[in-house]
């Protein structure tokens, strides 16, 4: 079954497909991801999306879309949970209009619920592995070694966006243009809403009950 799993800047999103990717054999794609990615290689897609992801804006939705289908392209039948996309209403259509050309389909959007004040401790404490990007949090998950990832050996730090000025405009576009995405999905239907909030398997388990 393939999944969307939406949510606000650090609702878990990827400490979860994480889980589902190790446990459940899915592929993860997260655009997120693949901006840092590109942006590491500094490659054409990377020069582009720098200036938005660094100030904490969305990328403009004709780069995202683009950048997703070529991922679809190459999956190879393989379940898929879409990681931080679709994060506005034409994304979303244009992901409706992606999948029925390839004859896929999504079985369910799980919206993960985590209250702001939360959201904010959890974004400002987040550390990532650059090399493997492993999610660390200063109090919750803290790396074994301080600055060494625990999987890879990777250097541990701080996204540049996780500073608290970039952290308020991520959460202002996740509020103008991201959180009008939930209705679409209601509408459709399969959407299921997830208490985020617990240890990191609690969350896990709430999603496998939903038939994931
Ligand atoms: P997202 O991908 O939605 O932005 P992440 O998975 O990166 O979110 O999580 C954001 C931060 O919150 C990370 O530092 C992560 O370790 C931490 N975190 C994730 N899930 C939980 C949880 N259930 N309880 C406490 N902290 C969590
Ligand atoms: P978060 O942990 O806040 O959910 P991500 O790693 O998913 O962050 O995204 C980091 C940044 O990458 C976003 O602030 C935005 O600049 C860009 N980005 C990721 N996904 C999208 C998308 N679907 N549309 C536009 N921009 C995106
Ligand atoms: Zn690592």
């Amino acid at each position: 079954m393939n999944l969307i799993l939406f949510g606000p800047p650090g609702a878990g999103k990827g400490t979860q497909s994480a889980l589902l990717v190790e446990r459940l054999k899915m592929r993860q794609i997260s655009t997120g991801d693949l901006f840092r990615e590109a942006m590491n290689k500094q490659t054409a897609l990377g020069k582009r999306a720098k200036e938005f992801v660094d100030a904490g804006k969305l990328v403009p939705d004709e780069i995202v879309i683009g950048m997703v289908d070529e991922v679809l392209e190459k999956l190879n039948g393989q379940s898929f949970i879409l990681d931080g996309f679709p994060r506005t209403v034409p994304q979303a259509e244009a992901l409706a209009a992606l999948l029925l050309r390839r004859s896929l389909s999504i079985g369910r959007v799980v919206f993960l619920e985590v209250p702001r004040v939360e959201l904010l401790s959890r974004l400002s404490g987040r550390r990532v592995c650059t090399k493997c990007g492993a999610v660390y949090h200063v109090e919750s998950k803290p790396a074994k070694i301080q600055g060494v990832c625990d999987v890879c050996g990777g250097e541990v730090v701080q996204r540049k966006d996780d500073r608290e000025s970039v952290i308020r405009i991520r959460l202002e576009e996740y509020d103008q243009s991201t959180a009008p995405v939930k209705d679409f999905y209601k509408k459709a239907g399969r959407s299921v809403e997830i208490d985020g909030t617990g240890d990191t398997e609690a969350v896990f388990s709430r999603i496998r009950s939903q038939g994931v």
